[in-house]
């Protein structure tokens, strides 16, 4: 059966359909979904146009309460969620199950940021008068996300945008739509009014290109790469659209000599490799002082050697398949360019069984201005880059065109306290993943990274209400 659309509140088919299967196993079917075309998406953003200014004016604690009822559902059947998007995406069951209960708690936080909003009485300079600030919905929101994040990332965004009054139409990554169709199936059973939330599949190039170009739609969140993010921002621009885009990394991890190396092997193994590497904040370049850089490279080798590859539904697996083919043929030609860059390539090689595996990669000996490391792999695929010293290791980690996130392990507080300061990402670690962060704070970028306001925690704001200023004299 075709999973279908959700315009205006009913399940709507489409002239074609796409089957989505697993990248463990690609003969392992997760489900036949519906191709949309720019006609439906018309179709959506009128049901959001018309939807819009009754869910803007309805009570903060109704729009609430749908949203705290969708969180239950959703953490209720985490782990059913978790087993399709583990299916469908390839990230280990552990990993797929706590990305839906993070998508939980974002419906919950959000249910609460919904009564919570708040404006500013600011004195006027001119007696008499009243200046009051308040922030107001935008209107119909296009949401267009990516397929390593298949449930998170269209919570992060779907929740503070009908939270705060507005009304969605979301276009999904086409690799990953289970995972999209089920948010969409559980905010249509919490309640949430016809209209409110629309769910567009297809493709990209035809549905979010439609969506950017629709002239009733008020703004534009995307997450993705930065090629698509260039095109959608020229797009936007034309339109007058207010946008947000989230983007790729090139994220460093410093390690320096004095760090507990327990901590910083954990961490970069976990930077690096967990989720396959297909994380926009794995740590893919791996600066580190010259006097602990063998002694690392021996540690990390062997820590490589005992990860678990495997069927991601296996609770034993530890790293699952890379998400496509596409995926898998592009990080081996990046790990054929690192040997013809001449670094040392430890790993790296496709598994000799179904599905896209590929074993984990250093590239020893890396320089920073190697390809593999300034471009994004989005694999499970590291360079190894040696650091004379703290203020070498800084200015390697932020000599990149993204900003999204960085990391230094280290027993010094005082290394720790000048690489935040002096770090140009827009999110630091201090012996912790690059990867790995709360639902409730925020999250973004800089530089090449991120184009915007932030995602996430209280700061969603900025991006999904307009502030208005009103002045009275009475
Ligand atoms: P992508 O190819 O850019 O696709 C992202 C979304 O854009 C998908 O829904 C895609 O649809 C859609 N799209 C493609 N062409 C379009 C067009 N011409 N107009 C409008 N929309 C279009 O990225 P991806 O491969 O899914 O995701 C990986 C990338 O996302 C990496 O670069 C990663 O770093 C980044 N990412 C960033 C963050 C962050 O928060 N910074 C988080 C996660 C991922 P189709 O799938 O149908 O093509």
């Amino acid at each position: 059966m075709t999973n279908l659309n959700l315009i205006g509140g009913e399940w709507v088919a489409a002239q074609a359909e796409i089957d989505n299967r697993s990248p463990a196993n690609p003969d392992d079917l997760v489900g036949m979904f519906a191709r949309g075309d720019a006609g439906a998406v018309d179709d959506a953003v009128q049901a959001a146009t018309q939807s819009f200014p009754g869910w803007a004016a309805a009570s903060p604690q109704y729009r609430a309460d749908i949203l705290d009822r969708a969180g239950s559902t959703i953490l209720n059947r985490s782990a059913e969620i978790g087993r399709i998007l583990a299916r469908e995406e390839g990230k280990t069951l552990a990993e797929a199950t706590g990305e839906a209960v993070r998508a939980g708690q974002l419906f919950k936080f959000y249910a609460g940021e919904a009564v919570r909003l708040t404006g500013d009485a600011i004195a006027s300079i001119r007696d008499g008068v009243d200046v009051e600030v308040t922030r107001e919905p935008l209107g119909v929101i296009g949401l267009i996300t990516p397929w390593n994040f298949p449930i998170a990332i269209p919570a992060w965004k779907a929740a503070p945008a009908v939270a705060f009054g507005n009304t969605v139409v979301m276009k999904p990554a086409e690799q990953t739509p289970a995972s999209a169709h089920i948010l969409a199936e559980i905010l249509h059973e919490s309640g949430c009014p016809p209209g409110v939330f629309n769910l567009v599949m297809g493709p990209g190039s035809v549905i979010g290109n439609a969506l950017v170009e629709h002239p009733q739609v008020a703004a534009i969140s995307f997450t993705g790469s930065e090629g698509v993010g260039q095109r959608i921002a020229e797009g936007c621009a034309r339109q007058g659209k207010k946008l947000q885009m989230e983007m790729g990394g090139k994220n460093p991890m410093v390690v320096m000599a004095d760090a507990d190396l327990d901590v910083a092997i954990g961490a970069c193994i976990n930077g690096a490799f967990f989720s396959t590497g297909q994380r926009c904040t794995a740590s893919s370049r791996l600066i580190v002082e010259e006097g602990v850089h063998d002694a690392f490279v021996d540690r990390m080798q062997s820590a490589m050697r005992k990860l678990v590859l495997g069927d991601p539904l296996d609770a034993a697996t530890q790293i699952g398949p890379v998400a496509s083919e596409s995926q898998l043929r592009g990080n081996l030609g990046y790990v054929d360019l690192a040997r013809t860059e001449g670094a040392e390539v430890i790993g790296g090689a496709q598994l000799d069984r179904p599905g896209y595996f590929q074993a984990p990669a250093m590239f020893v000996n890396a320089t920073n201005d190697m390809r593999t490391s300034r471009e994004e792999i989005f694999g499970p695929c590291a360079s190894i880059i040696k650091a004379s010293d703290f203020d070498h290791a800084v200015a390697l980690a932020n000599d990149t065109k993204f900003g999204l996130s960085s990391g230094i392990c280290t027993s010094s507080l005082r290394y720790a306290r000048d690489f935040k300061r002096r770090s140009e990402a827009g999110m630091v670690m201090v012996n912790l993943p690059t990867a790995g962060v709360d639902y409730h704070v925020p999250f973004g970028g800089r530089k090449s990274s991120s184009v915007g306001s932030r995602e996430q925690g209280r700061y969603a704001v900025d991006f999904y209400t307009s502030v208005k200023t009103a002045y009275t004299f009475a």
